[in-house]
């Protein structure tokens, strides 16, 4: 199995035993040595900052680290975009997709039978489990987008229901920057290019074309069916029949005892105070309602949750958190979606804490980080 649940310690030895040269010189092939540390970046495990310390403290320069380093930047990035523009899984950040004909998700990519090997392999590698190379993500959301001609929206709600490593910022920005919503072109690639990253030889495919030809190209047939999907339904009684025999429920405490709230983007096993506590998984159905994810992914994030020591959890919205149990200090690390939440904020772990803000572009991002942070 992929991805099994697992402690920070093993986490770090992973971090440690990432060769930054070797991952700068292969990422982008699927058999290439990539970290495969998002899921547990995405869930607040690990940050993005103990990752880069851990490549610093084991004398790695910075030159060696900045193909990953930048990697890892672009997740701190999309967060950011996020805290500037709250509403990016449904809006378009900078300008309306251009040419769309079609809403909702092609038949085919939602089976994983478009007849590109390289991009189904990807997507039934997702749907099993819950995991899908950078470049397969790029691929299947450029067919999609521009070159079935759908809108991101619908498909980007699909992608981010199947991953393990979903992160509301990053699915939907890159949607949208491969869409040409949030970049000045759209992105596309052909069979050759397709081939040589992905391991795959495939001639007299509808992408088997040049970039002018694929660009004026009719949407393809088999790109035209559109798939029905629902979603499931995340009620207060499914997330509790998820969470049972997982998870104790907290009981209301007779003690008056800070509490620290915990989320399925904070699973970190840190302690985040430093006083007695009670550690609370707070489960907002209508957080899932609004963005679904699929039982197996619940199931992941789930799992890893119960490696939290101490941890119990609450299905419910935050009102009824704070009316049921008062005289509890709560303490919780930012995040967008738990704004709403009332006590003590913590800063997260940010790579670089001091370029904040919206930047327009990754690049004038970078350009701030470059001048303030390198070693
Ligand atoms: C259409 C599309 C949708 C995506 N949806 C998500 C998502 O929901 N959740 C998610 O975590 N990532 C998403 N990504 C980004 C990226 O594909 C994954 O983070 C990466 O493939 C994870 O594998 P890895 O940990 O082996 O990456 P590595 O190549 O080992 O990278 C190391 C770390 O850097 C960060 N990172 C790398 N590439 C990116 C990137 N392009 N954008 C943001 N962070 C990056 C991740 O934290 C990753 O764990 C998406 C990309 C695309 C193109």
């Amino acid at each position: 199995m992929l991805f099994t649940s697992q402690s920070k310690d093993s986490l770090l030895k992973m971090a440690a035993n990432i060769d930054p040269v070797l991952y700068a010189q292969t990422r982008n092939y699927i058999k290439g040595c990539v970290t495969k540390l998002s899921p547990f970046i995405s869930r607040g495990v690990i940050a993005t900052r103990d990752v880069m310390e851990i490549l610093q403290g084991k004398g790695w320069t910075w030159k060696e680290c900045e193909p990953l380093l930048k990697e890892l930047a672009w997740r701190d990035y999309f967060q950011r975009v996020q805290q500037h523009h709250p509403l990016l899984h449904a809006t378009a950040i900078k300008q309306e997709q251009s040419g769309v004909v079609n809403h909702g998700i092609p038949a085919a990519i939602f089976h994983g039978q478009t007849g590109i090997d390289g991009i189904d392999n990807g997507i039934r590698e997702m749907l099993e489990k819950g995991y899908m190379h950078n470049h397969q993500r790029m691929y299947t959301a450029m067919l999609c987008c521009n070159i079935g001609q759908y809108h991101w929206k619908a498909c980007a709600d699909w992608m981010y229901y199947h991953l393990i490593d979903g992160d509301v910022a990053s699915n939907y920005c890159s949607w949208q920057w491969t869409a040409g919503a949030f970049s000045s072109k759209r992105y596309i690639a052909n069979q050759e290019n397709i081939n040589h990253y992905t391991d795959t030889a495939q001639t007299n495919t509808f992408l088997d074309a040049d970039y002018d030809a694929l660009r004026e190209m009719p949407i393809p047939e088999v790109l035209q069916e559109n798939q029905d999907w629902q979603p499931i339904h995340w009620s207060s009684s499914a997330l509790k029949d998820a969470v049972q025999n997982k998870i104790q429920a907290f009981g209301s405490a007779a003690d008056s005892l800070p509490v620290v709230m915990y989320s399925s983007y904070q699973l970190s096993q840190d302690d985040l105070v430093n006083i007695p506590h009670h550690k609370v998984l707070l489960l907002e159905p209508s957080f899932f309602q609004k963005f679904p994810i699929s039982p197996n992914v619940m199931d992941w994030i789930l799992n890893q949750a119960a490696l939290i020591d101490g941890l119990t959890c609450f299905v419910g919205e935050w009102e009824e958190w704070s009316q049921n149990t008062t005289g509890h200090d709560c303490h919780f690390v930012e995040h967008p979606f738990f704004d709403h939440y009332q006590g003590n904020k913590m800063s997260r772990q940010w790579m670089f804490p001091e370029v904040d803000g919206y930047y327009p572009s990754f690049f004038a991002y970078w350009k701030q980080v470059e001048k303030r942070y390198t070693w």
